[in-house]
Formats: C-alpha cells, structure tokens, sequence
C-alpha cells in the first residue's frame, strides 16, 4: 500500500459568487521513501495540496488516503491529531518561539502528544544533534543564523517521528551557499528513509528530489522522475 493515495482531489474556494477551482481533479500515490518536489506558477494550486497532505483542510470532493486512513473527512479535531502523529511541517519563514530556546522549540510537538517531560528532553536533544546543533540547545533562535534557525525548525519537524516531511520553499530566506547545505540535510534525511514534499519554484532545489509533480491550473501537468538527482553518488 502506498504512503499516500490521492484520488481525484477538488478544492474549491468561493468567492462571492465565483468559484475558484484552487484543484481540480488530481490523483496520484506517494510510496515510502519517496523524495518529490511540487512545482508550478503562482495560483497553480501547490500551497492548496499542501495544506490538503498536511491535514490542515480537507478537500471538497475527492479522497485522501494516508497510511491506509481515509482523512478525507474528518472533523477538525480528528484532523489535528492526524496532523500531528504524521505530518512533519517546515516552512521558509522557520516560524520558530523567538523568545524560546531551541531545545523548547523543539519539544513543543512532543508536549501536544503528552509525552513527558524528561523523554521530551531526551528526544529533543537528540534530534538536534542529528541537524548538528547539539551545541546551540539553549540558544535562542534569533542568537542563531538563518540556516541554524531552518535547522531547529527541522528538527522540530521530525521529532515526532512523522510519516512525510513537507517543506514548502524551505531555501526561500536563505543565502545560495546555506540553501545548498539544507539541502544535504533533506538528502541525508532521505537516505535514512524520511519521505519529503518540497514545494520550490527553483529548479536547482528541484533537482534534489527524485521525481518533479508539477501543477498548473489545479491539475497535474508533469509526474516526472528527475534525471539525475543533484546530491546521487
Ligand atoms: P503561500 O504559501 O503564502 O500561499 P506561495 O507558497 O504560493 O504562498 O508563495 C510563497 C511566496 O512565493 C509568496 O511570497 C509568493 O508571492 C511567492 N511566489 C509565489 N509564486 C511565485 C512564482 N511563481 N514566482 C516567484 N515567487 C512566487
Ligand atoms: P500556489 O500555492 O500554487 O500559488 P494556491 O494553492 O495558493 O496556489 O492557490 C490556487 C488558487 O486558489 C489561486 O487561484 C488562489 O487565488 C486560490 N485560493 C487559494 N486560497 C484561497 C482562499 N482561501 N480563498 C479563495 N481562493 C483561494
């Protein structure tokens, strides 16, 4: 069984009277381990599908499979509870506690699953030694570099162990040369077996996936397999 199975997905938004098709009908599966980048023009409906896989919303018609539970239609709360055991977010603003330290940043999945807090420590520091922070634990985010901080955020994302990872424009705020080295880290966490959805306008972010989803007008333009992945030796 596939990771994720998305068939015939529809989001539609209303405006006033108008309807915005922001999906329009898009299917495809997601196996574990896959690495894929969504692409396509502003409006083609990316941010859409990630709020839909990132259990943020639910769709208007269509069906979402994830680990073999529908979540199609699920009330909020289901939802949330959903989103948290599964989903690993990172986003281009790192959307960090600034006033928190990086350990609490981290932690803060770990108290929604009411895990306790002497594990939560445990956990927490372990993953950012994993994104090679050990050492900047009881720092605060805005004592840190943009790449430091992107790094807490993903620690934060992975902490709880989650099904996907999804990183929308997750080079966005950093300079090429930092970007370059939050990309070894997805690569690194794909070895080890993570499965990632990167959102990215910029090809040279795409071509550390492995396969290119590309959107346009809310339907699947391109599935493709990436040729020859950036990071593959
Ligand atoms: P959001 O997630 O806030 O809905 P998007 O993910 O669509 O927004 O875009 C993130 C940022 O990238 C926004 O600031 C947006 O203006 C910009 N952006 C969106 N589409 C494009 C594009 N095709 N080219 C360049 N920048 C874009
Ligand atoms: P992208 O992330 O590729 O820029 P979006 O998923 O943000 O695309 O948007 C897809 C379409 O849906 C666009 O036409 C956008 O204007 C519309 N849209 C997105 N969110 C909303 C919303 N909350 N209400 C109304 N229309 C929306």
């Amino acid at each position: 069984e596939p990771l994720i199975k998305i068939r015939d997905l529809m989001k539609i938004y209303q405006m006033g009277n108008q309807e915005v098709r922001a999906l329009d009908g898009v299917s495809f599966d997601v196996q574990e381990n896959e690495y894929i980048a969504i692409m396509g023009p502003s409006g083609s409906g990316k941010s859409t599908m990630m709020n839909l896989i990132g259990c943020l919303d639910t769709p208007t018609h269509g069906t979402y499979i994830l680990n073999n539970q529908d979540v199609s239609e699920l009330e909020d709360a289901e939802l949330a509870e959903v989103r948290n055991r599964e989903i690993g977010f990172v986003f281009q603003t790192f959307n960090l506690l600034p006033r928190t330290d990086c350990l609490s940043n981290v932690e803060l999945p770990l108290i929604y699953s009411g895990i306790k807090t002497a594990e939560r420590h445990k956990r927490a520091a372990k993953t950012l030694e994993r994104v090679g922070l050990g050492d900047r634990m009881d720092h605060k985010p805005n004592e840190l570099s943009g790449g430091q901080r992107q790094r807490v955020a993903i620690a934060r994302a992975l902490v709880n162990n989650p099904s996907i990872l999804l990183a929308d424009e997750p080079t966005g705020n950093l300079d090429t040369q930092t970007g370059k080295e939050i990309m070894m880290l997805f690569e690194e966490l794909y070895r080890m077996g993570n499965t990632i959805l990167l959102v990215t306008h910029e090809d040279e972010i795409a071509d550390h996936a492995r396969r290119t989803i590309r959107l346009r007008d809310g339907r699947i333009e391109s599935d493709t397999k990436v040729e020859n992945p950036a990071l593959e030796h």
